[in-house]
């Protein structure tokens, strides 16, 4: 539907966007993730028109749209600040872009009837933006998108000003209404969460390229870089070094059995919620696949309970397990022991 061919961006002698080629399926729900600055919404405004592009190519459903104005692009966007128009009531908002293509006024009637209750705001036409919640007036901003049924749609933040309760709410609703239009949706955030819980494929972008792109599972269970690894949910991370038998050996002398072979410069990296916690006995006697250390800290964060542990060779390392009801077992300068299975080591090769 979407295709980027060596498609670049240099403001000034600043390249913001490095030649990329980027491809989004029909009704896919791509994800443009990564830190401020790293080129997300330059890549959207390439799309969508808004910036005119340095190098390359852009196709929008087989047609080459590289020098087509944006209103000619057929693309919806949604906005992080809304950007609805204030005086006008949440039906004339949602009425304004099928009042400009020119249809009668019985079938506008219905048309933004029909989204307004899809959005969940009937009974809501008459207030003005400044009458509803954030979370409403970026569902008026999501359903005056949708209302003119774009074949795409572009989304730079979305949720980025709603607090926590309504942009989970929110991503449930964008995903339903993505499941019941089937429109490929592009999709901005720094929030790894979301990027994870709404795509299909998730781009992520480090300093103007394209890091990885792939589905949230294979972001997060194989990251085929270091970026990837510490960008995307918490890591234990070692530099490892080939020991006797295939064993890996990190400076801390701590062993890992990945059955993969190391490199110059190859880390491993083990997830906190990889970790088991058990008692000294239970550990596997050739202790491979071990940490052992002092509790530095515990936090309680709701379901999940983590823990970061020094060892004594001076490292840390961090384990996370599901909370339990019962008082905590463990507290800071005690010790701890974990293991984990050899199929939960991730190796990134240097
Ligand atoms: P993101 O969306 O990932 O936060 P952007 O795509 O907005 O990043 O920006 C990428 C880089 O390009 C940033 O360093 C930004 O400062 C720069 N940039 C964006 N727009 C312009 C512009 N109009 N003029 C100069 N530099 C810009």
């Amino acid at each position: 539907m979407i295709r980027l061919e060596g498609v670049g961006k240099i403001y000034g002698g600043f390249t913001a966007l490095h030649r990329t080629d980027l491809s989004v399926r029909r009704g896919e729900f791509l994800t443009l993730l990564g830190p401020s600055g790293s080129g997300k919404s330059t890549i959207l405004n390439l799309i969508s028109g808004a910036v005119a592009a340095t190098s390359g190519r852009i196709d929008i459903d087989g047609r080459d749209v590289t020098d087509v104005p944006a209103r000619e692009r057929g693309i919806g966007m949604v906005f992080q600040n809304y950007a609805l128009m204030p005086h006008m009531s949440v039906f004339d908002n949602v009425a304004y872009p099928l009042k400009i293509r020119g249809l009668p006024k019985a079938q506008i009637a219905e048309k933004v009837r029909d989204v307004l209750a899809r959005v969940g705001l009937t009974g809501f036409e008459a207030r003005k933006p400044r009458q509803l919640s954030g979370g409403q007036q970026q569902r008026v901003g999501i359903a005056r998108c949708i209302v003119y049924s774009p074949k795409i749609i572009l989304m730079d933040e979305p949720l980025g000003a709603l607090d926590k309760n309504m942009r989970d709410q929110m991503q449930e609703e964008i995903k339903r209404l993505h499941t019941e239009l089937g429109t490929t949706i592009v999709y901005v955030t720094h929030d790894q969460e979301e990027a994870l819980n709404l795509s299909d494929t998730v781009c992520l972008m480090e300093t103007g390229n394209v890091s990885q792109t792939g589905s949230p599972e294979e972001l997060y269970f194989a990251p085929a870089n270091m970026f990837a690894a510490q960008f995307i949910g918490e890591s234990n991370l070692f530099d490892v070094v080939r020991g006797e038998g295939g064993v890996l050996r990190a400076s801390d002398g701590t062993l890992f059995w990945p059955g993969a072979d190391a490199g110059p410069g190859s880390k491993v990296l083990v997830r906190p919620e990889k970790l088991r916690i058990v008692d000294e006995g239970q550990l596997p006697p050739d202790r491979v696949n071990v940490l052992s250390g002092e509790i530095d800290h515990v936090s309680f964060v709701g379901g999940m309970t983590r823990v970061s542990v020094r060892t004594a060779g001076g490292t840390s390392f961090v384990a996370k397990s599901i909370s339990e009801r019962a008082a905590l077992r463990v507290k800071p300068g005690d010790r701890l022991h974990v293991t984990w299975d050899a199929g939960d080591v991730i190796m990134l090769n240097g």
